[in-house]
């Protein structure tokens, strides 16, 4: 049987990052195998996003979310520049009507919490000056927030990864993990072979976005009770025909309960501006957009840009957030499991990388770099 030192399964932003990390800080000499089930790596949640570099404003304080985004945001800038991956630090705009002052001064203090010093508050006058399309009372002026190109980014992690002798192979399913003496035996299908192939790995990394707790449960050993429960919720995108009103990213406060960040505006390299992601629940995997949404984003749209012609609003992509149960039906936090969780040395697998994981995903690998379960 084939044997290697780390198998990673899920060739997303964050299992390419993590086998871009392990490469550099374990050299050639370690064997490491990135296992993805479609034919092309990012094809899932990572390429269905809003390319946003998030500052770290609205998370916890204390939680997994705000740490790895404030350490993500920093180490993706710096990768950018040095390999030079599209992306440029437009600055956002967060906007809030005369009944929601209190809510955006809770914001304010939030990012202070979360180590995010550099917010501006911005008065109606001021708001204007920057962006004269936009009604508000007040706004916060986030200068870090940005955008990057998701797809270069990806290559450009997944290249540096492949020059340092990690082998890639698309098209290629794990169904099932089973655990040895030491590490773990991994049966997976690739392409159109009828019989399953079987490796060993010392280390195993689950990085599954949408499929992560299927897999877990594929895991012999890995307790029932320890798979956190997960819901599909759909974010759907419309694009705006024709030049764009704003220079900066747009976002209204965050929705009731966080179950979202509230229909924003991003601009994407180009210069054209989407709306969205909304929230939908959804029962399977379905990446259609209704264009009958059109009337309800233009409604919260028009709430911070009453000029908005709808007529402009096209249906575009949805993507989809793997979203844990929380009591209240919020956004929880990143979920990392080892075997301080399930008893199953050299195994680590992540559940709910939702918002901010495309920012976070090189401080999550490198925070991985530093598991017990993952050392060499
Ligand atoms: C609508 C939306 C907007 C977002 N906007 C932002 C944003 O602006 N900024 C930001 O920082 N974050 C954003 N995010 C979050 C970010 O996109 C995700 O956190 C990140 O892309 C997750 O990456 P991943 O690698 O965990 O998942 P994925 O990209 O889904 O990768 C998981 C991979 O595992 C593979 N896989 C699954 N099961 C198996 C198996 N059994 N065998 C082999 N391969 C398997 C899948 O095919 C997939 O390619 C957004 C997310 C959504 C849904």
């Amino acid at each position: 049987m084939d044997h290697f030192d780390l198998c990673i399964v899920g060739a997303g932003v964050v299992g390419i990052a993590i086998a871009e990390v392990f490469s550099r800080r374990e050299g050639a000499q370690a064997s490491i195998v990135l296992l993805e089930k479609n034919a092309r790596a990012g094809q899932e949640i990572s390429s269905r996003n809003s390319e946003v570099i998030h500052a770290g404003l609205y998370y916890p304080p204390g939680s997994l979310k705000a740490r790895l985004c404030r350490e993500g945001s920093a180490l993706l800038y710096a990768f950018c520049e040095h390999y030079s991956v599209a992306h440029r630090r437009l600055g956002k705009l967060i906007v809030a009507q005369a009944d929601e002052l209190l809510a955006l001064e809770a914001l304010a203090a939030n990012a202070q919490h979360n180590g995010v010093h550099n917010l501006s508050w911005l008065d109606a006058v001021a708001l204007r000056e920057r962006e004269p399309l936009l009604q508000a009372e007040a706004a916060l002026f986030s200068p870090d927030t940005g955008i990057v190109d998701s797809h270069g980014l990806m290559e450009t992690l997944l290249t540096h990864a492949l020059d340092r002798g990690v082998t890639y192979a698309p098209r290629t399913r794990v169904l099932r993990a089973l655990p040895l003496a030491e590490g773990f035996e991994v049966q997976t299908l690739t392409g159109s072979a009828d019989q399953p192939y079987r490796f060993g790995c010392r280390r195993l990394v689950l990085a599954a976005g949408l499929e992560a707790t299927a897999l877990a449960r594929q895991v012999e050993g890995f307790p029932e009770t320890r798979i956190p429960s997960m819901r599909l919720l759909k974010g759907n995108y419309f694009r705006l025909g024709g030049a764009s009103p704003f220079r900066h990213l747009v976002y209204p406060l965050p929705e009731q309960q966080r179950q979202g960040l509230g229909i924003h505006a991003t601009l994407d390299l180009q210069g054209n501006t989407r709306f969205g992601p909304d929230v939908e629940e959804i029962a399977q995997v379905d990446y259609g957009v209704n264009p009958e949404r059109r009337e309800l984003f233009a409604a919260s749209i028009r709430r911070y840009y009453p000029d908005l012609n709808a007529e402009r609003l096209q249906a575009d992509y949805a993507g989809i957030r793997p979203r844990l149960q929380t009591a209240d039906g919020s956004a929880g936090d990143f979920l990392v499991l080892d075997s301080s969780h399930h008893d199953l040395p050299g195994l680590v697998s992540l559940f709910g990388i939702e918002s901010p994981g495309l920012t976070a995903s090189l401080a999550l690998a490198d925070m991985l770099a530093h598991c017990p379960d993952l050392q060499r």
